[in-house]
Parts: C-alpha cells; sequence; structure tokens
C-alpha cells in the first residue's frame, strides 16, 4: 500500500489516502493540545503509544463483537483503516463524575454515577465544542434518530467491554469520547482512536491518574502515564 496526499491534519494525528480508494492512513503525532486548542506540548512517544492502545482496545471490541474502522497497524506511529464519512459528533460516556461534567453540576472529582451518562458535543473548533442533546442533532441534520440509536448501543457496549477489561488490569475506566462515521452502504461505524489522549483512566487503588489529564492540569509524569498504560494493557 502507497501513502498518498495528506486528506486532513488534526491535533493529535494526520489522514492520507492510500492507492485503495476505501483506506486510508493515519499517522499518530505526539503533539498534544488542550482548553480547545489554547496549550499546546508534545508529549514524547505518545503517537507511537496511542497507536499500539488504540490497536489494543480495537482489538479486543472486535473479539466481543464490535466492528470499527481498524484494519491493521502498519508502523509504530501508523495504522490503517477503513474511509468513512464522519459524523461532527464527539460522543462521551461516563461512569463516574470528573471534568466537565463534575465542573458543570458541582459534583466532587470520582463521585460514582448511578448509571452511565451519555453525552453529545458537537465538533466544531469555531463554537468551542458545544454540548447537543437528541433534538438539536435531529434539527440541524447531525445524524437521524435510528443512527443515534446505534450510536448508544455501540457507545455503551464499548463501555462495558472496556470497563470489564481494565478491571482486570487494576484500572477504573472513569469515562471517554468515541467518534463515529458512515460506511459506504451508510452503516454506523466506531472510529477514530481509543486511547489516553480521550479516556480517562485512574489507578483503581491510588486513583493516580494514567491519562491527558497529567498534561491538561500541569501535573508532571505525562509521558510515564501514558508508557504505563501500554504496559498495564499489554503486559
Ligand atoms: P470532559 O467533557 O470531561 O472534558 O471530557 C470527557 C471525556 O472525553 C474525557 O475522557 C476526555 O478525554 C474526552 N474528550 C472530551 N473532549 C475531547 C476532545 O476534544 N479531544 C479528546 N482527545 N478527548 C476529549
Amino acid at each position: 500500500m502507497n501513502k498518498g496526499e495528506v486528506m486532513y491534519e488534526g491535533k493529535a494525528k494526520i489522514m492520507y489516502a492510500t492507492d485503495e480508494p476505501d483506506k486510508v492512513l493515519v499517522y499518530f503525532k505526539d503533539d498534544a493540545t488542550a482548553a480547545n486548542g489554547e496549550k499546546h506540548g508534545v508529549i514524547q512517544d505518545k503517537g507511537i503509544i496511542n497507536n499500539k492502545i488504540s490497536e489494543y482496545f480495537f482489538k479486543l471490541l472486535k473479539s466481543n463483537g464490535i466492528n470499527s474502522h481498524f484494519i491493521e497497524v502498519v508502523s509504530d506511529r501508523e495504522m490503517v483503516v477503513k474511509l468513512l464519512r464522519m459524523i461532527s459528533l464527539e460522543v462521551v460516556v461516563r461512569n463516574v463524575a470528573a471534568g466537565s461534567l463534575a465542573k458543570r453540576l458541582g459534583l466532587e472529582e470520582g463521585t460514582p454515577l448511578k448509571v452511565p451518562v451519555l453525552e453529545y458535543f458537537y465538533k466544531s473548533d469555531e463554537l468551542g465544542d458545544p454540548m447537543l442533546n437528541r433534538y438539536h442533532i435531529m434539527a440541524i441534520d447531525i445524524a437521524r434518530v435510528h443512527e443515534l440509536d446505534e450510536i448508544e448501543h455501540i457507545a455503551f457496549c464499548v463501555n462495558t467491554i472496556l470497563k470489564d477489561n481494565l478491571r482486570s488490569k487494576n484500572i477504573d475506566l472513569i469515562d471517554f469520547k468515541l467518534e463515529f462515521g458512515r460506511d459506504d452502504k451508510d452503516k454506523i461505524v466506531l472510529a477514530d482512536e481509543i486511547s489516553p489522549d480521550n479516556c480517562r483512566f485512574w489507578d483503581m487503588a491510588t486513583h493516580e491518574k494514567l491519562d491527558k489529564d497529567r498534561f491538561r492540569h500541569d501535573m508532571g509524569g505525562v509521558e510515564e502515564a501514558y508508557k504505563e498504560m501500554l504496559t498495564r494493557l499489554t503486559m
């Protein structure tokens, strides 16, 4: 497979066309941003680690019946994925109050939620990714109701599968963000990545943060946390 033109460059990844029209090559960068792009930095080897961790989770999901865009890893920082038409939504699932939910509802970080919470955010840098509900999404034609049903079904399945797997590695899955696209048959398919960039992982015993919050809040030990996650998942 040959790497073609850059199709899209985001904050953490570059998507390249390939000589196979239904496949895209994703390159994972070490660049990190936070606070709606206001904070920039580099997390050494993050691209390598996120490529490996995403591969681990996409394979885990596949073995549990959840398909994603993932096809194969082709180098340290690159995976080949299915070309999808992306839906401009961030789908967040939460098990424990943290981050923006803790702030919005005045809850102490770490407060367990009685049921998992699913939230939608509109992917728009211009608007600062505002929160949406199903009515907004249908009203501005981002997705249709049967697609949202499918997205929610997949998101909650992902939650159960990841939570159970992580528990066996002494990690609590606090929350995570997923993205979805439509394939050539308009089927909803899980996309993007699953890594410490877009999940909150806490050590079960100590509640030590093993994710991007260490970068967001200048806590130090960022590289070590990403490495620790990879080690726990794959050793
Ligand atoms: P919060 O809304 O609390 O900031 O984030 C909830 C979860 O979604 C966290 O696991 C966070 O990592 C993830 N998340 C939310 N927005 C983004 C985003 O724009 N980029 C990335 N990489 N993750 C996000």
